[in-house]
């Protein structure tokens, strides 16, 4: 056993309300740059739609991710070291300027000082790139956001079009009717990630102390592998600097025992950040599993119980300190993802084991309960709703589960008994055991699952241990970090980038 620690987040979807500020904050933070415009670290996609970049869960196209050959290995399926050199200089696997979007201003300070005129002043659209005018505007980062156009582009959406093949006529676009939902997306830190294999320099790495994946931006050479390699398209590439960039979890607010900036700020409460221990030595054989609907469970059983003395005693020689064992057993992600098990990895089948999990919306299903006439909180009528919307759970089986319905089912019952056991403890009524009792969980059980996803605290959401701090306070030396980190507090936090470099260097 190789006991590692990973800073994972979990993000309950049904909290999403879509207001963007995620996006917005962590831009301010790490990408407010020349030739940094148009990346979207952590960036919100109204689903069903494209996303951004322009259908990236498109790997027919791509090519990003693993596959398994017939004599169960893993390969990229960029394909092998010799063919991806070979494809070094002319990359057709990159999403262009077209897939993403062309990054525009407006010329703002023509509303202040155009002449005195006739016609009210104008601020026209002006390219980021080029800096020459630009007569229309195509397409944005966010450009079907609330389903806007989604006629003519939802069905393009590869999820939609990979149900339709699977249901036929089942899906139709009377989307004024059908289900929407937010997905916040950032870098899955994956536990097998497909952009450090990729990249010919070595630039790439994934930190052994938390699991946050990085660029070494000293040895990046450019040749944008990664971004290729990457299945979830969150690895950039700067055209003013020539190098790779991506989502760092905003590591020195983690090494100061803060939340990321998309964390903090997040309106809806929603994300959850905390440590999980997991078994490096069972990651290959959990990537590697045969069918694509076993890879959820395969990751799940590459974690590991920090309550186990084997396993915190295998932890401590591994060099896992006791501020995160700690962190570990009181880790609020761990409780999502393997204790009440309503949290789900985005896309298992690219076997990356990604490291940020979804607790799927029963919004859509609540909706349309509503929308017909009925009681929307009743146990009951959700339970039969689930069974009876299978476009709904289809789609969201084919982000979460490989497609594997079931285990979408069992999470969406979960969360209908909560709701039900909650609204009759709200209405003074007597609980009724058995909702609860139908997914296996007590009356208890099930109201701190309750307090967990609907009303949990700052530090009940955020458990991000501290050892690193006492550590980068005694390099910081004469400069002791700030207690207080506000929102966007990069200046407070620049003594810890430099520690950061110092280490990285040696
Ligand atoms: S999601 Fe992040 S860690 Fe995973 S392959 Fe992509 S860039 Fe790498
Ligand atoms: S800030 Fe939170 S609620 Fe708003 S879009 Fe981002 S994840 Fe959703």
């Amino acid at each position: 056993m190789r006991v590692m620690a990973q800073i994972a987040m979990v993000m309950n979807l049904d909290k999403c309300i879509g207001c963007h500020t995620c996006s917005v904050t962590c831009k301010q933070v790490w990408t407010n740059r020349e030739g940094a415009e148009y990346m979207w670290f952590n960036n919100v996609e109204t689903r069903p739609g494209l996303g951004y970049p322009r259908s990236w869960q498109d790997q027919e196209r791509w090519r990003g991710g693993w596959e398994r050959t017939p004599a169960g290995r893993l390969r990229l399926k960029s394909g092998g070291r010799a063919h991806r050199l070979a494809r070094i200089f002319a990359n057709p696997r990159l999403p262009g300027m077209h897939d993403y979007y062309e990054p525009w201003t407006y010329e703002y300070k023509n509303l202040t000082d155009a002449p005195a005129g006739e016609d009210m002043p104008v601020a026209r659209p002006v390219s980021q790139l080029t800096g020459e005018p630009m007569d229309t505007i195509t397409w944005g980062p966010n450009w079907d956001d609330n389903l806007g156009g989604a006629p003519e582009h939802a069905p393009g959406d590869p999820v939609v079009q990979k149900i339709r093949e699977e249901v036929g006529e089942k899906v139709r676009f009377a989307f004024e009717q059908s289900f929407m939902f937010y997905l916040p997306r950032i870098c899955e830190h994956c536990l097998n990630p497909a952009c450090v294999s990729s990249c010919p320099s070595g630039a790439m790495y994934k930190r052994s102390e938390d699991g946050v994946v990085l660029v070494d931006q000293d040895r990046c050479r450019g040749w944008r592998m990664c971004v290729s390699g990457c299945p979830y398209k969150k690895v950039f590439f700067n055209h003013r600097t020539g190098k790779a960039e991506k989502c760092t979890l905003c590591y020195p607010r983690l090494e100061a025992g803060r939340p990321t900036v998309c964390s903090e700020t997040c309106v809806g409460r929603l994300r959850y950040l905390g440590v999980m221990l997991y078994d490096a030595d069972r990651v290959p054989e959990a990537a590697a599993v045969t069918d694509e609907k076993d890879l959820y469970a395969a990751q799940l059983r590459c974690f590991l119980d920090p309550d186990d003395p084997e396993v915190a005693a295998a932890a401590r020689a591994s060099g896992v300190g006791e501020s995160w064992l700690a962190a570990a057993r009181r880790s609020p992600v761990r409780d999502l993802i393997t204790k009440y098990r309503v949290a789900l990895p985005l896309h298992p089948e690219y076997r990356t084991l990604p490291m940020v999990w979804y607790v799927p919306p029963l919004s859509p299903v609540v909706e349309e309960v509503a929308a017909s006439g009925h009681d929307g909180e009743d146990a009951g009528n959700l339970f039969g709703a689930i069974d009876a919307l299978r476009i709904p759970v289809e789609y969201l089986a084919e982000l979460f589960t490989a497609g594997d319905t079931g285990e979408v089912d069992r999470v969406l019952r979960t969360l209908a008994a909560m709701r039900a056991h909650m609204r009759r403890l709200n209405l003074g009524e007597q609980p009724d055991e058995s909702a609860a009792g139908a997914v296996g969980l007590t009356g208890r059980g099930v109201e701190e699952l309750f307090r967990l996803l609907a009303v949990a605290k700052y530090e009940d959401r955020f458990v991000v241990p501290t050892a690193a701090r006492a550590e980068a306070e005694a390099l910081a030396g004469s400069h002791p970090l700030p207690d207080a980190c506000p929102v966007g507090g990069v200046p407070a936090e620049q003594p810890l980038l430099t520690i950061q470099r110092r280490k990285e260097r040696r």
